[in-house]
């Protein structure tokens, strides 16, 4: 079995899910005592953000790039950047390492093209809906990408980030984000990306009028199987 690298904290609440799933999916398949061999680096999320809002990438990737290091020191055969937004400097953490970094984006859009959905909306923070860094990922897997109106992508950011990643988890907010994925499909969205790691902890199938991909879910899921694979 290989070794998963996890750079996780961003945050630390939706880093959680990815040790239960990958677990999890060893445990259904092995049985027994049988459990994932997984290295964790989890940063100082107050630190990643200030640089996503002061737009400076470039020194957040330099962290991720050296908790990339220490985990293939430590023994990692892959590794995963437990949130969407921070894939905004995939190239520059999978430049540091000889290990293969897995993609966010593209094992959400390999479930997605295996289900054959076509038009997709996109919920994330305001990086990952509006930037190109995340869209492009999936445009270029032959999706057509809906993001929500202006409005709205204020409200889904600040609720990212005032909540979901405070462990806050509110009734009220939920109705939101199924107000805003009804807006979603009637604008012809198929299915909806949960594209923030923290949005599965608030948005369940019953609360979603379309059928939703939980790219933590995904994400986890993809590394467990890698690690089986010979
Ligand atoms: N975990 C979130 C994501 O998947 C947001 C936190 C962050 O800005 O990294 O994008």
């Amino acid at each position: 079995m290989k070794t998963i690298g996890l750079i996780g904290g961003m945050s630390w609440e939706s880093t959680i899910p990815y040790y239960s799933i990958i677990n999890t999916y060893v445990k259904e398949h092995l049985g027994g005592l049988h459990s994932a061999k997984i290295v964790l680096f989890s940063v100082e999320f107050d630190e990643i953000e200030k640089c996503q809002s002061s737009g400076q990438w470039e020194k957040s990737g330099a962290i991720l790039a050296d908790a990339a290091k220490k985990l293939e020191m430590a023994g990692a055969d892959m590794i995963l950047i437990c949130t969407n937004t921070m894939h905004k400097v995939f190239n520059q953490v999978q430049s540091a390492v000889k290990i293969p970094l897995i993609h966010i984006a593209d094992a959400t859009a390999d479930v997605l093209k295996k289900d054959n959905i076509g038009t997709v909306g996109l919920l994330g923070t305001r990086y990952t809906m509006t930037q190109d860094f995340y869209k492009n990922r999936l445009i270029h897997q032959g999706l057509n990408v809906i993001i929500p109106e202006p409005d709205d992508i204020d409200h889904v950011n600040d609720i990212i980030f005032k909540e979901l990643c405070l462990g806050q988890i509110k009734a009220a907010s939920r109705n939101e984000f199924s107000r805003i994925i009804a807006k979603l499909k009637s604008r012809g969205a198929e299915a909806v990306i949960l594209g923030c790691t923290e949005i599965g902890l608030l948005v369940t199938s019953e609360s979603s009028e379309l059928k939703i991909y939980d790219t933590t879910v995904i994400h986890a899921t993809r590394a467990a199987e890698l690690a089986f694979e010979v």
